[in-house]
């Protein structure tokens, strides 16, 4: 079993003394699953985008013989991170937030036809539309599980010599985000909530919702963190590095404005170096965000209201 990093997306990897995760997948917007072991039982972050996903994990957890899964913690909403809810029958844990979006997932209309609609609304994205048949090409039996228990704020959890805490934080990515911190370990699941608003028109990033968001996920005092796309944990000191960049781009838009190449001119001298293609992105994301109103970022589409 590898320690740190693996480009194989069926191996689980372990990183700390109770954690461990099963790499992203894009080829079918796969996330990281995490499970944290402790003596009493097993926490399971995340329950992915099929039950075929959830299975490959359990499976390897089985295959260790850990202690069994008692809860399964949802970072947010988005499909690809709770359509494998069926695969066990544990209790589901989330934010308040994200157990009103996944109860109403439930009750939605699945097939070809729907999602289909749902993307000419606005209401879904033409990526998690296609993503999902890709994964779930028949989904006539596809039961979404809405979470059993909910918090607000923040929730602990004892699993027998090692203590999680969830933490509601939200976010341009989902106003319902989680992050699952491992004390001790001093790990933490991201989830998605470092990512841009996908769903409200172009992917934007407010500085707003950005930079508190950064200071406090800085603050845990983490050592590894795991963000649910990224093939690789990232240490601190790169997370301190990234958040910096993030914090100059985000400030270099909102002093320049609209004027997007008058912006990509001032940015390679202030992060030191040539811009890369994210950067870019970065860039977009943020020009993107200056049009959106303050309560338009991180809310859940027209069907969950
Ligand atoms: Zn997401």
């Amino acid at each position: 079993m590898a320690t740190i990093g693996s480009s194989d997306h069926a191996r689980l990897n372990r990183i700390g003394s109770h954690v461990y995760w099963l790499p992203p997948d894009d080829t079918t917007d796969r996330p990281i699953l995490g499970a944290v072991v402790g003596a009493r039982g097993t926490l399971i972050v995340d329950a992915g985008n099929s039950p075929a996903h959830a299975n490959l994990l359990l499976c390897e957890l089985a295959r260790l013989g850990v202690a069994p899964p008692r809860y399964v913690a949802l970072t947010h909403w988005h499909w690809d991170h709770v359509c494998g809810t069926s695969a066990s029958d544990v209790p589901i844990l989330a934010s308040r937030e994200t157990r009103r979006v996944v109860a109403a997932m439930a009750e939605l209309d699945w097939s070809d036809q729907a999602l289909e609609r749902r993307v000419r609304e606005g209401n879904e994205i033409e990526f998690c539309r296609s993503m999902m048949c890709a994964e779930l090409p028949d989904r006539s039996g596809l039961v979404i599980r809405p979470p059993d228990l909910s918090f607000d704020g923040e929730v602990a959890l004892d699993l027998g010599g090692v203590t999680c805490r969830m933490v509601h934080v939200g976010g341009d990515h989902g106003a319902d985000c989680s992050v699952v911190y491992v004390e001790g370990d001093r790990v933490m699941f991201l989830g998605d909530c470092l990512g841009d608003d996908l769903y409200h028109g172009a992917p934007a990033y407010t500085v707003d919702r950005l930079f508190p968001l950064l200071d406090r996920l800085l603050g845990f005092g983490a050592e590894w963190y795991l963000e649910a796309h990224d093939p690789e944990p990232v240490s601190a000191q790169q997370m301190a590095e990234d958040a910096a960049t993030l914090r100059t781009i985000g400030r270099t838009v909102q002093r320049i404005g609209r004027d997007r190449e008058a912006i990509l001119a001032a940015l390679p001298a202030l992060l030191g170096g040539p811009l890369s293609e994210d950067h870019c992105a970065c860039v977009d994301s943020f020009l993107a965000g200056l049009d959106r109103a303050p309560d338009v970022p991180g809310s859940a589409p027209a069907w969950a209201c």
